[in-house]
C-alpha cells in the first residue's frame, strides 16, 4: 500500500505539523482514512464544511456548473456570480459584494475598501485597528492585520499600517484612534485565537464609537459566518451591523469561496481598484449558493443553536465533573473547552486513538466546529469520548 505521508515528507514543503491520518472521503460528519477506518469529524475542514461532507446539493451544484462553465473570465457577465451576490445581499444588512477565492483573500479586499474609503472620505486616513489575539489570515498584510507577533516576525517586514488593541476593551479603541485612522476591524467571536466571546456591550460601543468618528466597522465573519454561531451572521447575535464584512470557509461548504461585502455608502471602490482572475467563478459561485441556499431552507441556524445548547451543557457536565477543566467558552458550533494545563494536545491524539478528529486551537484547549448538520447523538458520541479520556487521565 502506497505510504502517502512517506511522500508527502518527500514531495511536500516542510511547514505544517499534520495529524497522521491520511483521509480518502467523507460523508456528511464522518471521513474514512486510506486504511478503511471512520472517523467522527468535529474539525469540518477548519470551521468550512457547512453542509458535511459530500452534500448531495453540493455535489449536484459543482457537478452541474462544471459541465455547464466552469470559467470565464471577469471580463463578462455570468449567471451564477450574480446569483451568488443576490443571495448574500438579500440575506444581509449589506448592499454589494465582492467575490474571492478565501478568506485572506476577502480580509484583503476589505483593508482596500477600509484604505480607499480613508483616501475619499478622511483625507487620506489609512490606518485599522485590529485586536490582539486575532485571526485575519495569511498573507504579508492579513498576516499584519493578525494580532499575534508570530505570525508576523518571519516575514518581518510586513505592510504598515495596522494599530493592534486587546479585544474586549472599548477604551482602547478609543485611545488608538487618531486622523490617521479609518477602520476598526474585529472578528464577532474570535476563532483561531480560542474562541474569545466578546463582552456584553462592547461591539455596539464600538459601532456607536465608529459612527461617532466616520470610522468604518469592518467584521472579519470568515470563521463566524454561514450558521456557525447559530445565526446566518455572526453580527446577527449582538445586532450590530457592520458596514463591510469578510465572508468564506463556511460560505463554499469546502470549496474556495470568499466575498466581501459592504453597505452602499462603504462600497467606494471605482472601476479598476480591484479585481480577480478566479474571483466569483462560476464553478465556485454555484457551490457557494447552493451552500447558502440549502442553509436558509434547511434553517440550520436554528438546527446550530438547538445542538450548539446541548454542546454547551454537555461541556459544562465535563467542567463540573473534573477539575482538568478550566471553561467552557463559544456559541452554536463554534465552542472550546479549555483546560488548566496544556494537554490540548494530549486530549487531541487520544481522541484520535477513539475515532473522533478534534482541533487543538491553543495548547491548553480544543474547538469544536463540526458541520452544521451534526446531530445531538453525534454531539454526545464526541462528548462521551472526551469524557472517558478526561476519566483515564
Ligand atoms: C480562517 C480565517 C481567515 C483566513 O482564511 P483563509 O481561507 O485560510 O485564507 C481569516 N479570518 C478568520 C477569522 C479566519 O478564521
Amino acid at each position: 500500500m502506497t505510504d502517502w505521508q512517506e511522500l508527502e515528507s518527500k514531495y511536500y514543503m516542510q511547514l505544517l505539523t499534520r495529524v497522521p491520518l491520511t483521509i480518502v472521503r467523507g460523508s456528511g460528519v464522518d471521513v474514512w482514512d486510506d486504511q478503511g477506518n471512520q472517523y467522527l469529524d468535529f474539525v469540518g475542514g477548519w470551521a468550512s464544511d457547512s453542509l458535511g461532507h459530500s452534500h448531495p446539493a453540493l455535489v449536484s451544484a459543482i457537478q452541474e456548473q462544471a459541465a455547464t462553465l466552469i470559467l470565464t473570465s471577469n471580463q463578462y457577465f455570468t449567471v451564477p456570480q450574480v446569483e451568488l451576490a443576490q443571495l448574500l445581499v438579500e440575506n444581509s444588512c449589506l448592499d454589494r459584494v465582492f467575490l474571492c477565492n478565501s478568506g485572506a483573500e476577502a480580509v484583503e479586499g476589505a483593508v482596500k475598501l477600509a484604505r480607499r474609503f480613508g483616501k475619499k472620505r478622511r483625507n487620506g486616513a489609512g490606518e485599522i485597528i485590529t485586536a490582539l489575539n486575532s485571526f485575519h489570515g495569511r498573507t504579508l498584510t492579513t498576516v499584519a492585520a493578525t494580532g499575534q507577533p508570530h505570525y508576523q516576525e518571519p516575514y518581518a517586514p510586513v505592510p504598515a499600517g495596522f494599530v493592534h488593541v486587546p479585544y474586549n476593551d472599548f477604551e482602547a479603541i478609543k485611545s488608538a484612534t487618531n486622523d490617521n485612522t479609518c477602520a476598526v476591524m474585529l472578528e464577532p467571536v474570535q476563532g483561531e485565537g480560542g474562541v474569545i466571546v466578546p463582552d456584553e456591550g462592547y461591539l455596539e460601543e464600538v459601532r456607536s464609537w465608529c459612527d461617532k468618528n466616520g470610522l468604518l466597522l469592518i467584521f472579519d465573519e470568515v470563521q463566524t459566518g454561514i450558521g456557525r454561531l447559530g445565526k446566518l451572521w455572526g453580527y446577527e447575535l449582538s445586532g450590530v451591523e457592520p458596514d463591510v464584512l469578510a465572508s468564506a470557509k463556511g460560505l463554499g461548504g469546502g470549496v474556495p469561496v470568499g466575498a466581501v461585502l459592504a453597505k452602499e455608502d462603504a462600497a467606494v471602490f471605482d472601476f479598476g481598484d480591484h479585481g480577480s482572475t478566479f474571483g466569483g467563478n462560476p464553478l465556485a459561485a454555484a457551490a457557494g449558493t447552493a451552500v447558502v441556499q440549502t442553509v436558509i431552507n434547511e434553517n440550520l441556524p436554528e438546527h446550530v443553536a438547538n445542538v450548539g445548547e446541548h454542546l454547551t451543557k454537555r461541556l459544562y457536565e465535563l467542567d463540573d465533573k473534573y477539575p482538568a477543566v478550566r471553561e467552557v467558552r463559544g456559541m452554536g458550533l463554534l465552542q472550546a473547552l479549555a483546560f488548566h494545563e496544556e494537554i490540548g494536545g494530549e486530549v487531541m491524539e487520544e481522541a484520535l486513538k477513539r475515532s473522533l478528529l478534534l482541533n487543538r486551537v491553543r495548547p491548553d484547549a480544543i474547538r469544536f466546529m463540526p458541520p452544521l448538520i451534526v446531530t445531538e447523538e453525534q454531539i454526545d458520541q464526541a462528548v462521551d469520548v472526551i469524557d472517558e479520556i478526561l476519566k483515564a487521565r
